[in-house]
């Protein structure tokens, strides 16, 4: 078959082939066979199934701001960017019924004209909702789930070309099994063609970031975390300063006081107050620990880097809290989670500096991102999640060949396979 007839032969959706793609921090790239943009259900459907009687592998992807390869294909990129918006909403029930490829940005604009809000947003809004959700994405608040914890239910397509709901949509408690799956799926289950989300009435907040010494910071960080909704602190190892950041409704940050220089101060609705913008492509390994050793594992980060990488660490490190949640895959299962980023300038060197510092997060119970940079596979990775073998059975039945596995989430996922 010549490749136009194989394009043809996939999908009638618009895709290009030979399609090189970068990550946002440009650490990341790969040749995608095809890329293609599928406009409606069906078209994933019938996508998923040529490319299964194929043989080939599919990988869904979002925006391609996940620095390990998860999403990387030789064979079909399927991105869902002509598959967004905010389909329906029941503000009674408090949930939104959302396309995979919202941007996270357009997300918070359109629930806001329903008079809704996510309960909780990261750091950036360039996500799309599936590739967020997809790797358990995290904002900061000791009370608050990651945005994996807001998907109560939704569509899947499966490696078979059937739809398969689940969760809400399937009638199902939000605990179910495949919902628990589905939460941080690594886009290895299937395609989430819709999401069923848990949303709160939209909401205005305040924003302070105060620059001050890190030993105030680590001093009053607990007492700040318990009163205030969201509060987390970006490290700066060259000066020993660090940059708090606290959010809550307008008028509760009336007594919050912060011996330094006020950085930025704003209010407004919580999608446009909560992000940053990001112009600065950076390189990132994050470890989410149990919230009670969050402090003391800071504690020894500081001094690794203070003593080993301050000369050429040109870039920060970010602390924030996530509520415990029940997904499968979650790096904050079952347990309250503090979460240490190293951040480190896309144009200098990450790997010595994120390869000196991870036995640190590791010698603390740490769960990598599986966004962002790690080492860790099956083999370590399987003592870290109680529910590693149940995902794995769940996965095998939906998709025994392999469909949506590339080479890296064979090994992470330690399955065997032919290489895609
Ligand atoms: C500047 C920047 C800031 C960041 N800030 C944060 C932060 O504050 N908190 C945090 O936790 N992380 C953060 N991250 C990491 C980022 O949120 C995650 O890597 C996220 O998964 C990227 O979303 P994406 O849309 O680019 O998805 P992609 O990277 O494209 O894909 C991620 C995963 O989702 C899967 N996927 C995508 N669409 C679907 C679908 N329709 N069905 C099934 N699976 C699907 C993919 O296969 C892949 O496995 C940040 C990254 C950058 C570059």
């Amino acid at each position: 078959m010549t490749p136009p007839e194989m394009v043809r032969a996939l999908t009638h959706a618009p895709s290009e082939r030979d399609v090189h793609v970068t990550n946002w921090s440009g650490s990341l790239s790969f040749t995608a066979g095809w890329r293609v943009w599928p406009r409606t259900e069906e078209e994933v459907v019938g996508l998923v199934r040529r490319a299964t009687e194929h043989g080939l592998g599919v990988r869904p992807v979002g925006s391609c701001h996940s620095s390990t390869p998860v999403m990387a294909t030789r064979d079909v990129l399927l991105s869902l960017d002509n598959l967004s918006g905010v389909v329906d909403h029941d503000a009674e029930a408090g949930l939104a019924t959302v396309l995979p490829g919202t941007g996270i940005e357009d997300l918070g604009a359109q629930l806001a004209d329903a008079g809704l809000a996510m309960e909780n947003l990261g750091d950036v809004d360039y996500q799309a909702i599936a590739g967020a959700i997809g790797t358990g994405t995290h904002g900061t608040g000791e009370s608050l789930g990651n945005l994996s914890s807001a998907l109560v239910g939704g569509r899947l397509v499966t490696a078979a070309g059937e739809v398969v709901p689940f969760g809400h949509d399937a009638g199902d408690p939000p605990d179910s099994d495949l919902t628990r799956a589905a939460q941080v799926s690594l886009g290895a289950l299937g395609v989430l063609t819709s999401l069923t989300l848990r949303v709160r009435p939209a909401h205005h907040l305040h924003r302070r970031n105060v620059m001050t010494h890190i030993d105030w910071v680590l001093d009053h960080f607990d007492e700040l975390a318990a009163t205030y909704r969201h509060v987390d602190f970006y490290w700066y190892p060259r000066s020993d300063l660090a940059q708090v950041r606290v959010l809550d409704e307008p008028g509760r940050l009336d007594g919050l006081r912060v011996p330094g220089r006020l950085k930025r101060e704003s209010s407004g609705p919580s999608y446009e107050v909560i992000p940053n913008h990001r112009e600065i492509e950076f390189d990132e390994m994050e470890y989410m620990l149990p919230r009670e050793a969050g402090l003391a594992t800071f504690r020894e980060v500081r001094e690794r880097v203070k003593a080993r990488h301050r000369a050429r660490v040109a870039w920060r490190v970010l602390v924030r809290t996530i509520a415990p949640d029940r997904a499968m895959l979650s790096n904050a299962q079952d347990r309250p989670t503090m979460t240490i980023a190293l951040l480190q300038n896309a144009t200098l060197d990450y790997k010595a500096y994120f390869e000196d510092v991870e036995p640190i997060f590791l010698g603390h119970d740490g769960r990598p991102h599986w966004g962002k940079k790690h080492t860790r596979t099956a083999e370590h990775l399987s003592r870290m999640y109680p529910d590693w073998d149940r995902f794995r059975d769940i996965r095998r039945r939906l998709d025994p060949g392999g469909v949506f596995l590339n080479d890296y989430l064979r090994t992470l996922l330690g399955e065997e396979g032919r290489d895609r």
